[in-house]
C-alpha cells in the first residue's frame, strides 16, 4: 500500500477520537471499550504497532536533524488506564537521545513556591526533541480540582482564589498552549479513557500477581470513590482546551492493543503533517564536503 493510502486510512481511524473544538464535548459519547470495529489478534496488533513505531522513528530522526519543531505528548488518565505501557510501546523504536519522559507526581515545596506552570515549563522539549509528559499541568485542574485541600497547599494569595479559579486555570493552560504552538511546539494530548469496571479488573490483577504488587497503591482504590468528580473535571478540561493546534484524543483504553495503536497512529499523523525532510546543504558546502572526502580517502 502506498504511503499516502496508509495515511488516509490512519486519518480515518484517528478522526473520531480527536477533539479539536471542545464546545459541547461530552465524555458520555465515548465508549472506553470501543475498538473502531477492528478485530485483531495479538500478533496482528503488535505487527501493526511495530510498523507505526518504525514510521515514528524515521520521522523523529528528521525532526532531530531539522532542529526546528518540537513535539509535546501529554498523557492523562485514571490509574491503571495504561499510560506507562502505552508510552513504553509507542516510543519503543525512537532514538532515546531525541526523546525524554517526565513523570509528574506530587509537587515539592520548591514547586509550591512558584506559579502552577513553573515545574512543567522547566521540562518542555527542546527543538528537535519529543517530550512526553506522563501526567502534566492538567493535574492542576484534575486532582487539584477534585481534592480542594491540595489547592490550599499551593500558597496562593487568598483574594486570588475565587469561584472562577478552575475556568481561569483552564484559560491559562489554553493560552500557554497557544504560546507554545506559536513557538514551534506541536502539542498532542491523550486522555486514556478506561472504564471503572476495567480499572477494577486491572487492580484485582495487580493484587493477584506478586510481580504486579509494586504497581498497586491502596490510595488508587480510594480515588475510585471520586470517579464521577474526575470525569467531570476531565470533561471540563477537554471542553476548555481542545483546539485545532493542541487537540485532545479521547482514546478508548479498555483494550490495550487498541489504545497503543490509536496513540501511535495519532502521533504519526500529526508528525506527517509537518512534512519533515532532512536539511539540505548549499552547493558550496557540498563541494567542501567532497573535498574533505577526497582528502580522507588519500589518507594512509
Ligand atoms: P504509576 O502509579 O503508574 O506508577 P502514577 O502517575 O500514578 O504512576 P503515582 O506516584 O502513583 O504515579 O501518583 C502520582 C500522584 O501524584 C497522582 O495521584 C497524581 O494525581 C499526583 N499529582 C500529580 N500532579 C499533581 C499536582 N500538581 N498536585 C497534586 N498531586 C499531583
Ligand atoms: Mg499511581
Amino acid at each position: 500500500m502506498a504511503r499516502q493510502e496508509i495515511l488516509d486510512r490512519i486519518q480515518k481511524y484517528v478522526r473520531p477520537y480527536c477533539i479539536t473544538n471542545g464546545k459541547g464535548f461530552q465524555l458520555n459519547n465515548f465508549d472506553p471499550g470501543d475498538t473502531s470495529g477492528l478485530v485483531l489478534d495479538k500478533g496482528e496488533a503488535s505487527e501493526l504497532l511495530q510498523r507505526g513505531t518504525e514510521w515514528l522513528a524515521e520521522e523523529q530522526d528528521m525532526l532531530y536533524a531539522q532542529d526546528r519543531w518540537s513535539l509535546l505528548l501529554v498523557f492523562q488518565a485514571m490509574d491503571a488506564a495504561g499510560k506507562d505501557g502505552t508510552i513504553k510501546h509507542v516510543m519503543s523504536g525512537v532514538n532515546p537521545q531525541g526523546c525524554q519522559v517526565f513523570s509528574f507526581k506530587q509537587p515539592s515545596s520548591e514547586d509550591l513556591d512558584h506559579d502552577f506552570l513553573w515545574r512543567y515549563s522547566k521540562c518542555l522539549p527542546e527543538r528537535g526533541r519529543i517530550g512526553i509528559f506522563n501526567r502534566s499541568y492538567y493535574e492542576e485542574v484534575l486532582v487539584v480540582r477534585v481534592h480542594r485541600e491540595i489547592l490550599s497547599r499551593q500558597k496562593l494569595p487568598a483574594p486570588l482564589v475565587g469561584a472562577h479559579i478552575w475556568d481561569q486555570r483552564l484559560s491559562d493552560i489554553a493560552h500557554f498552549e497557544d504560546y507554545l504552538t506559536r513557538q514551534g511546539t506541536v502539542i498532542l494530548k491523550f486522555f486514556l479513557h478506561v472504564s471503572r469496571n476495567e480499572q477494577k479488573k486491572r487492580f484485582m490483577e495487580r493484587l493477584d500477581k506478586p510481580d504486579k504488587h509494586w504497581k498497586f497503591s491502596p490510595s488508587d482504590v480510594h480515588e475510585r470513590k471520586f470517579w464521577d468528580d474526575y470525569m467531570y473535571a476531565f470533561e471540563e478540561a477537554i471542553r476548555a482546551t481542545a483546539s485545532e493546534h493542541a487537540p485532545w484524543y479521547v482514546v478508548p483504553a479498555d483494550n490495550k492493543w487498541f489504545t497503543r495503536l490509536l496513540v501511535a497512529a495519532a502521533i504519526v499523523e500529526a508528525v506527517e503533517k509537518l512534512d519533515l525532510t532532512y536539511p539540505t546543504i548549499d552547493p558550496e558546502k557540498r563541494k567542501e564536503l567532497q573535498t574533505i572526502r577526497a582528502a580522507l580517502r588519500r589518507e594512509k
